[in-house]
């Protein structure tokens, strides 16, 4: 797992790196700028695309060749960034970069192979106190004096000169994330289901939302409406937009329900233990394929949820395998009833041991049984 640090480093380039740091800081503001007006005219363009273009555009403009070609293809990210944040409301649309602002380039790592040796653009040698960039070969830096070398992937630079004409270069590194595994004192098993969503071996029910559900019908009328209108007619887009806002609210509303959810199952074990469902054999009832697309997305959802907040917590996560019959074996006696295949019966006796056993919560507690194997490292004799 990665997290990601900038390391920050002073630059000293000599007279001819930083005549060539100028002519990039230059280059990369030209292809920005040229771009945005581009696409001003045109409309918004792929990344792709344009990253294809600006070959054409080195042609016509020489100077561009001199320059670290990876950080032309950056400015064009920057400005896909740029257009997506626009998009998202998150900013306003973007603006012409001026050569009186702040000046900086930034530029990625690329790796290749060559008679078996590896090599990369952008280096660090914190011994020796200096960086390898592309074009510019390796400079001078100062800063972390404490450190003998970089953990983790470098992902890319970004050089910049202050108001001060001083240089840096800020290093972004991909570090994996170190997580002390607890000692485990809590185990829970859980069935993810049709009926309720989640079903615990603690006996803990969570149910399909019911705002969810509200949505859910909302939608369905909404849908039925749509496919009585005229395809492309003014009423029949007015219905689409709606539909297309019901399914924004939908994900928004399920994206922290499962949330919560995951976050309070996460934080009461320390190991979580589901089945690995291939969801779509629970449903072979056509009246439930609506509800199923819906319930698909929040099962798998809502295991992956689970399978990250533990790893970062330093907690255990087991799936069981799918053909294990964990609804039809009596959790208390072993017996298995494979009368039980029949979904409707929700709570049933065992026949042998006479225990009143909930349908799902005596399978969330065969996933529990089933979990403890695995994290011992037991054979299961089933
Ligand atoms: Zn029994």
């Amino acid at each position: 797992m990665g997290i990601y640090r900038a390391y920050k480093f002073r630059l000293y380039p000599n007279e001819e790196q930083r005549i060539l740091i100028h002519k990039t800081f230059g280059c990369s503001r030209f292809v920005y700028n040229y771009y945005l007006n581009y696409q001003k005219e045109n409309g918004v363009q792929k990344s792709f695309d344009l990253c294809k273009d600006l070959k054409e555009l080195e042609n016509n403009y020489e100077y561009l060749k001199e320059v670290d070609s990876c950080a032309l293809r950056c400015s064009i990210f920057d400005l896909e960034d740029g257009f997506n944040n626009f998009f998202a409301k998150r900013s306003g649309y973007p603006r012409f970069k001026s050569k009186f602002a702040r000046q900086s380039y930034r530029t990625s790592l690329i790796r290749s192979t060559y008679k078996g040796k590896e090599y990369s653009n952008i280096e660090v040698d914190l011994l020796t106190k200096f960086i390898k960039l592309p074009k510019l070969g390796k400079i001078k830096i100062r800063g972390y004096r404490d450190k003998e070398r970089i953990e983790g992937k470098i992902v890319n630079a970004t050089i910049s000169r202050d108001a001060t004409n001083k240089y840096y270069v800020s290093v972004l590194v991909e570090e994996e994330l170190l997580v002390e595994k607890v000692t485990p004192t809590s185990i829970v098993g859980i069935d993810l289901g049709i009926k309720d969503l989640v079903v615990t071996s603690d006996g803990i029910k969570y149910g399909n939302d019911k705002v969810l559900m509200k949505y859910e019908k909302r939608l369905k009328r909404l849908q039925r409406k749509l496919s009585r209108q005229v395809k492309g007619s003014k009423n029949y887009l007015k219905t689409k937009e709606k539909i297309a806002r019901i399914h924004a609210k939908i994900k928004n509303y399920r994206k922290h329900y499962l949330n919560d959810i995951a976050n309070e199952i996460v934080d009461e074990h320390d190991i979580i233990v589901t089945e690995d469902l291939k969801v779509k054999d629970m449903f072979k009832d056509k009246k439930k394929a609506f509800n199923k697309s819906l319930s698909d997305a929040c099962v798998s959802t809502l295991r992956s949820l689970i399978e990250w907040k533990c790893k970062i917590k330093g907690k255990y996560y087991y799936k069981i395998n799918t053909y294990y019959p964990s609804s039809q074996i009596c959790s208390h006696c072993g017996y298995k009833n494979s009368k039980l295949k029949d979904l409707s019966i929700r709570e049933y006796d065992c026949p042998k041991c006479g225990v009143n056993n909930d349908r799902d919560i005596n399978a969330s507690l065969n996933i529990l049984f089933e979990g403890l194997k695995l994290h011992y490292n037991l054979v299961s004799l089933v």
